[in-house]
């Protein structure tokens, strides 16, 4: 059964006893009958209602001979009430999402919320453990190029099936958690959703949290996926299946500061209130600056890369601006970097390593008015 069909069935049930009209499934999701509210199982997890657990989701050895886990934290609320699920770390180096989602838990009781909160702390624990960026170490893989996955592939793909099958399926609302990965400079923070995948409902409501999170400025993803299949990122795959999801970028470089942590931890909690999981009242509408498409710049050699001192994320720049320079490895200049738009330079690399094909600008551009 598919998310969607969930609610919807629960919808059937409600309007069959007359219970109340619910507009949308995942406006039912937020109304079921607090008389049913019942225990919550993740695997081999259960909690009971106003009560929290913490434990290690296992990912079986498979035919590499790899096993590993995810450590996840759930909350499930004295109320009934709609699951928002939490991820952190399917980039194992981007840190500001990981230590916030330590941060978060000890704001919140149990007793006090409805719904049920899931918490992934560490989605790609190989990575984390190994310190790469992008991919695993394993099967160099990337957990966010992986969904569904699969339950006999590479450890990533198994990573992706469980997260897949027993997360993201479980949530009404999912919130995708990344940074710029350690070697990537990334300002300002932003939330994102799909404008066009899912469907009417999933849109409306993905919209909604990630305004709700709070941040200035949200990217608005096109397109839409065929099928789960197609869905290989984290949220397309949530917002294929029915289930309204957004993404974080907030961090940059592998540094631990308050200036990116704080927003996230905040964020969560702005979007917990937004959806009556916790007390307290949403914060008003902050009028965020939308970003509908992003122009990039994809290296044609492999070097290294210096980044012009002139420029920082964050800045608005106009097309044409000089961005850096990648040079061979014996400081030979091999390709001049333009900005490919004009907007705000969301993303630059700040380290030097460059592969050809490596992504090392990302340009968000506003639309006119
Ligand atoms: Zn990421």
């Amino acid at each position: 059964m598919t998310n969607t069909d969930k609610n919807w069935a629960s919808l059937v049930t409600l309007l069959m006893f007359g219970v109340l009209f619910c507009q949308s499934p995942l406006a039912c999701a937020q109304a079921n009958n607090t008389e049913d509210w019942e225990s919550f199982g993740l695997m081999h997890l259960t909690v009971e209602p106003g009560e929290k657990i913490s434990g290690a989701l296992p990912i079986g050895a498979g035919a590499d001979g790899i096993e590993t886990f995810i450590p996840v934290t759930i909350f499930h609320g004295k109320n009934s009430g709609p699951v928002l699920t939490l991820i952190a770390g399917i980039h194992g180096s981007e840190y500001s999402p990981i230590v916030s989602m330590q941060r978060l838990p000890k704001l919140l009781d149990p007793a006090e919320m409805s719904g049920t909160l899931i918490i992934v702390h560490i989605a790609n624990m190989p990575a984390f453990r190994s310190r790469t960026i992008y991919i695993g170490p394993n099967d160099l893989k990337n957990l966010n190029r992986s969904f569904p996955g699969k339950p006999n592939g590479t450890v990533t793909e198994r990573i992706a099936h469980v997260l897949t099958e027993e997360v993201i399926a479980r949530a009404d609302y999912l919130i995708d958690i990344h940074s710029g990965d350690a070697n990537e400079s990334l300002r300002p923070s932003y939330s994102a959703y799909y404008r066009e995948a899912g469907g009417e409902d999933v849109v409306r409501e993905s919209r909604r949290i990630a305004i709700a999170f709070g941040l200035k400025t949200v990217v608005q993803f096109a397109g839409s996926f065929d099928s789960v299949d197609d869905a290989i990122y984290t949220s397309a795959q949530a917002v294929t299946r029915g289930i309204a999801a957004m993404d974080v970028e907030s961090g940059e470089l592998g540094i631990i500061d308050d200036v990116y942590i704080d927003p996230i931890t905040q964020g969560a909690l702005n979007v917990l209130q937004e959806l009556n999981m916790v007390p307290g009242q949403p914060l008003p509408p902050n009028n965020p600056l939308f970003i509908a498409d992003r122009a990039r710049v994809y290296s044609e050699h492999s070097g290294i890369w210096h980044a012009d001192e002139l420029v920082q994320t964050g800045d608005y720049v106009t097309e044409g601006t000089r961005l850096g320079v990648i040079t061979d490895y014996f400081g030979n200049e091999l390709q001049t970097i333009y900005a490919p738009g004009s907007g705000v330079l969301l993303i630059l690399f700040g380290t030097p390593p460059v592969n050809q094909g490596d992504n090392i600008v990302v340009i968000g551009q506003v639309p006119p008015n």
